[in-house]
């Protein structure tokens, strides 16, 4: 699914920004789309009862670093899942 790109935007701008922790560059990107991150099971794939996180992902454009944000926290998903 993907997040509203101006709430986004508007998110990035007031609560992020700065240097990448890693080379110190102040470019980063962005992609709407909400990503998945799951409980780790000893290495078998487990659908449903388990724990997901959605996450936020922005991109360094210099060395590739990714910052991971939950969107839920930032008010940007619902925990329902629509963007809000
Ligand atoms: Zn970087």
């Amino acid at each position: 699914m993907k997040l509203d790109d101006a709430k986004v935007r508007t998110y990035l701008t007031s609560k992020l920004g700065g240097a990448c922790g890693s080379c110190g560059a102040k470019n980063w990107t962005y992609d709407t789309a909400v990503y998945e991150l799951r409980e780790f099971h000893g290495g078998n794939m487990v659908i449903g009862g388990s724990g997901i996180l959605p996450l936020l992902t922005i991109t360094c454009t210099n060395c590739g670093t990714i910052r991971m944000i939950n969107p839920i926290a930032a008010g940007l998903l619902s925990t329902s899942g629509e963007a809000t």
